[in-house]
């Protein structure tokens, strides 16, 4: 799409980082910001390109008490011929409508962002890295600037999109993690936020999070809030089993969130002819696969790690190994299939790719 923001260039554009290995996830960003504001009568205005640096905001922000916010993420990865592409970023402003819409916060134009997107790409393009397993993370997000402190939704938004330049995700090969689940405290449940990409969730993930690292896990399989049986997530992402040889994940229920590299995997399964079930899944049923040996692979699957193989699950004491702690066949060839999608270095049968 041909679009022209307006654009204030920043004077003091900042190094780029020297060393694509040094990166990390979530700490560099680029020169530049896209900012939008909603105003009550006169909707989403203003949308413009300014130079990345501190907001000024009044202490009674709405977004800072009542956490009425939303975010997204997704990456532009830089293709062997050194363009640079989105993986479905449609997919991403569409979400961000139905978080939007569960938070009272106004809708947006999905196909105008997408644009104003990719403007700011091709202003910074500079800083989508060339390394391997290396890309320019995307964060878009929105806050409530109402100045009040009743409770009701805020009049006034704003819409901000940042980049961060950001290393691999496993700079040594995939490596299987072990997983706490977590029968104390719960995620979100049907009725709640789950569904919705909003910061409060994230908050109320921590506690749990932190239990779990000072116990030597890396994350948490969260269950269900009701009878805390069936599986929902593991972490902030959504989270699939090989049971048979079929690849099996819980059903969007409400209180999951619907990943688009969750969707990705199960259209990629059914193009492969791999049989895939989207159903209610309970840990008895892991468990009990466990010792059967139906259970072969299982792993994590979102934007940032693409996909997180699961090496062990301890569960009320009871642990769970498995393919032996090493990633299993599946798992591994959905990994290098949507990198390789991603990256440019395979095909893109099913047209996901986007070029700027
Ligand atoms: C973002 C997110 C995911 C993964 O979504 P993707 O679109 O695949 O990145 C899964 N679960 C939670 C809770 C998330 O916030």
């Amino acid at each position: 799409m041909d679009q022209s923001l307006p654009v204030t260039r920043t004077r003091h554009p900042k190094d780029k980082p020297a060393d694509p290995n040094k990166l990390g996830f979530g700490q560099i960003f680029t020169d530049h910001v896209f900012h939008m504001d909603y105003r009550e009568g006169e909707g989403w205005v203003d949308p413009r390109i300014e130079p990345y640096g501190p907001l000024v905001l009044d202490p009674a922000t709405m977004a800072f008490h009542y956490g009425q916010t939303i975010f997204e993420g997704l990456k532009a990865y830089r293709f062997p011929d050194g363009s640079i592409r989105l993986f479905r970023p449609r997919l991403n402003f569409e979400r961000i409508n139905r978080s939007n819409d569960r938070m009272v916060v106004p809708p947006v134009d999905p196909d105008f962002l997408v644009g104003a997107l990719k403007q700011l790409l091709r202003l910074e393009s500079d800083w989508v890295p060339s390394a391997p397993g290396t890309s320019l993370y995307i964060r878009p997000f929105i806050i409530a600037t109402d100045p009040f402190l009743g409770v009701r939704p805020s009049r006034t938004y704003r819409l901000m999109i940042i980049l961060s330049p950001s290393g691999a995700y496993y700079p040594q090969g995939l490596n299987p993690v072990p997983i706490h689940v977590e029968t104390k405290y719960v995620r979100a449940v049907r009725g709640g936020t789950g569904e919705a990409k909003t910061g409060g969730n994230y908050a109320a993930s921590l506690r749990s999070q932190a239990d779990a690292h000072a116990r030597g896990f890396v994350q948490v399989l969260w269950l269900d809030g009701v009878e805390r049986k069936y599986i929902e997530e593991v972490g902030s992402m959504n989270v699939f089993f090989v049971l048979g040889g079929t690849l099996v994940t819980p059903s969007l229920c409400g209180s999951i969130l619907p990943g688009i590299t969750r969707r990705s995997v199960l259209e990629l399964a059914d193009h492969w002819g791999i049989p895939t079930e989207e159903r209610r899944l309970s840990m008895d049923e892991i468990l009990e696969a466990g010792e059967s040996g139906s259970l072969s692979e299982a792993f994590g699957s979102g934007t940032a790690a693409v996909i997180s193989p699961i090496g062990e699950l301890e569960y009320d004491g009871v642990r769970i190994r498995l393919h032996d702690g090493a990633i299993g066949p599946l798992s591994q060839r959905v990994y290098d299939t949507l990198t390789g999608i991603q990256y440019g270095r395979l095909p893109d049968p099913l047209g996901w790719m986007e070029p700027i």
